[in-house]
C-alpha cells in the first residue's frame, strides 16, 4: 500500500471507496490527459463527467479563476455578484425554459435538494416519483429519490417516493418490447402508480441514467410521461448533471430527446460546468423558483470564483462547438467499440449517446452481469494508460466512458485500442 493511501485510510471514512487495487494519485493534467504521482500518463475517458467537461487545465478557465481569486471572493447572498448574474443570464439563454431563473449551489446533490424543496413547496406535497435505477445524490433527500439502492448510504428518507419503470430496458419484463410498446408499457405503469396515491409534487428523471450505466430510454418517453403528469399538475424535473451541456451530442440538454411537449419545469445541473470548480444549480420558471418563503439551501453557491470558471468554460464550450464534437467523435467511438464488441462474447451491449458511452459486460455465453470482469477491465485499461469508469444497476457490470468533450478523433482511436486490449486480456 503506498504511503498516501495508508494515510488516506487512517484519516478519511472507510466508505470513501477508491478505484483500483492500488489507488492512484492524479497530480496534473492537460487536455484529455492526466499524470499520476509515479509519472504514468493516462488518457482520461472518465473525468469528463466527474469534473472536467471541456479539457484539463484549460488555459481560459485557469486564467479566469486566477484573476478572480486575486481580486475578490465574497458573499453571494448579501451583495451583488456580477459573475453570478452574467452566468445566470448565459444559462437562462441556453436553457430553453421560458422566463427562466437560475439558482446556484455547490454540487449536483444540492441542486437536486433545491429542486425537491421547490417542487414540494410549490405543490404542497412531499410525495415524489423517481425512476427505477436512478441516481440523484447522497444527501438525506436525494438518497430518498435514488432508485439504485446499491449507491445509497442509508435507506431512510424524508420523502415518500414511488419508483416507475422507464430508465432501463436492458433486462426484465420490458426488455423484449419495441420502442413504442415500451413507452406504452411505462405510461401504463405510471398511470397505475398514480391511481393509488395522492398527487405527487414531481417526477425526477435523468434523461440518460448515469451512475446506472448510461442507459437511455427511447426518445419521447418523457414527452409521453409529461402528458400524464400535466393532467395531474405534477412537475417534471430533469436531472442533467451528467447529460447537460452537449454531452449527448445530438442535443444540448438530454431532455431535448423528449421535447415534444416542451421543456421540463425544472432542470438541475452540476459537475462539468465549472470544469472542476464546484458549481451546481437549478433552472426553473420564475413562478416555480420564486415560491420559497426565504433563501434556499446554502450561502455558498455561486461564489465569484466558481462563476468565473463557469463563464469561461461555457463560453469555450459554445465557441468551439463541443456539442458537435461530442456527436462526431462519440459517433466514431461507438462504432469502433461496437465492432470490437461483436467479436467478444463477454460484451453484451455498447450503448449511449455522444461522449457518454456504456459497455455492459456479462459472463460469456450467459446473460448474467459480470462485475468482476468490469473491475478487471478497469485495471487492465489503467495499466494500458486509459482511465475509464464503471456503473450499472444493482451490480457494477457496465464500463462508463465519458471523456472531456474536446476529445480528438486520434485520442478516441487510441482509447478504443487500449480498451480493446483490456477487454481481450480479460476475456
Ligand atoms: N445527479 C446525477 C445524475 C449524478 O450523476 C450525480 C453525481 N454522480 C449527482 C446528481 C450528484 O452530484 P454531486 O456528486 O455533484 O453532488
Amino acid at each position: 500500500m503506498n504511503d498516501l493511501y495508508s494515510r488516506h485510510r487512517q484519516v478519511l471514512p472507510d466508505w470513501l471507496a477508491l478505484y483500483y487495487d492500488e489507488p492512484i494519485e492524479i497530480t496534473h493534467g492537460e487536455g484529455r490527459h492526466v499524470w499520476d504521482s509515479a509519472g504514468n500518463k493516462y488518457l482520461d475517458f472518465f473525468g469528463g463527467i466527474l469534473t472536467t467537461m471541456t479539457a484539463h487545465a484549460l488555459p481560459e478557465v485557469t486564467k479566469a479563476v486566477a484573476e478572480q481569486a486575486g481580486r475578490i471572493v465574497h458573499s453571494s447572498t448579501l451583495y451583488l455578484n456580477r459573475p453570478m448574474v452574467e452566468l445566470a443570464e448565459r444559462i437562462a439563454q441556453v436553457s430553453g425554459i421560458p422566463d427562466a431563473r437560475v439558482f446556484f449551489t455547490t454540487s449536483g446533490t444540492e441542486a437536486n435538494d433545491t429542486a425537491l424543496l421547490l417542487a414540494t413547496a410549490h405543490r404542497r406535497s412531499n410525495t415524489v416519483l423517481a425512476m427505477r435505477n436512478s441516481y440523484h445524490g447522497r444527501s438525506f433527500s436525494t438518497v430518498g429519490i435514488t432508485g439504485n439502492r446499491s449507491w445509497s448510504p442509508t435507506s431512510l428518507s424524508p420523502l415518500q417516493t414511488l419508483y416507475v419503470h422507464g430508465g432501463v430496458r436492458t433486462r426484465g419484463p420490458f426488455a423484449e418490447l419495441d420502442d413504442r410498446a415500451f413507452i406504452d408499457a411505462c405510461v401504463a405503469d405510471l398511470k397505475d402508480v398514480l391511481g393509488h396515491i395522492r398527487p405527487p409534487a414531481a417526477l425526477i428523471a435523468e434523461p440518460v441514467q448515469g451512475v446506472g450505466g448510461f442507459t437511455s430510454p427511447p426518445d419521447g418517453l418523457y414527452a409521453a410521461f409529461r402528458e400524464v403528469l400535466e393532467e395531474h399538475g405534477i412537475l417534471w424535473i430533469a436531472d442533467e448533471v451528467q447529460t447537460g451541456w452537449g454531452r449527448t451530442g445530438e442535443h444540448f440538454w438530454g431532455w431535448q430527446a423528449h421535447a415534444r411537449s416542451g421543456p421540463p419545469d425544472l432542470v438541475t445541473f452540476a459537475k462539468g460546468i465549472g470544469n472542476g470548480a464546484s458549481i451546481g444549480g437549478v433552472i426553473a420558471r420564475a413562478e416555480i423558483m420564486n415560491c420559497l418563503d426565504a433563501n434556499s439551501i446554502s450561502t455558498f453557491g455561486g461564489t465569484q470564483l466558481t462563476m468565473a470558471a463557469g463563464l469561461a468554460n461555457l463560453n469555450y464550450l459554445l465557441e468551439h462547438d463541443l456539442q458537435g464534437n461530442a456527436r462526431r467523435v462519440g459517433g466514431l467511438l461507438i462504432e469502433r467499440l461496437r465492432a470490437v464488441a461483436a467479436q467478444l462474447p463477454g460484451v453484451r451491449e455498447v450503448r449511449g449517446r455522444g461522449l457518454m458511452l456504456g459497455v455492459e459486460l456479462v459472463r460469456p455465453g450467459t446473460d448474467e452481469a459480470d462485475p468482476r470482469a468490469a473491475s478487471a477491465v478497469l485495471e487492465a485499461a489503467r495499466e494500458g494508460g486509459l482511465l475509464i469508469g464503471k456503473g450499472g444497476g444493482h451490480n457494477t457490470s457496465a464500463l462508463r466512458i465519458a471523456p472531456p468533450l474536446s476529445l480528438t478523433v486520434a485520442e478516441a482511436e487510441e482509447g478504443a485500442a487500449i480498451l480493446e486490449r483490456a477487454l481481450r486480456t480479460t476475456y
